[in-house]
């Protein structure tokens, strides 16, 4: 009876370009927990093979941007 208790939700973005590895034109951007603090990657999502790497502050510019916008657009 404890089937999706602990759901988490990723917000994936879509990355232009195609995977080095595969060719495939499936790569996307979303934040990771690492050893050292939160990682924003991109990665293919077809053979899932990371391009890129690079730190990123959880509480950054990502929400806030989005709010921004949505502000935008509420007036
Ligand atoms: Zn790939």
């Amino acid at each position: 009876m404890e089937a999706t208790a602990t759901r988490q939700t990723v917000a994936r973005e879509p990355v232009d370009g195609e995977c080095p590895s595969c060719g495939t034109a499936a790569l996307a951007r979303y934040p990771v927990l690492g050893a050292g603090g939160w990682f924003q990657v991109v990665k293919c999502q077809g053979c899932l093979s990371s391009v890129s790497r690079e730190p990123w502050n959880r509480l950054g510019s990502v929400d806030r941007d989005h709010a921004d916008r949505v502000a935008g657009l509420a007036r």
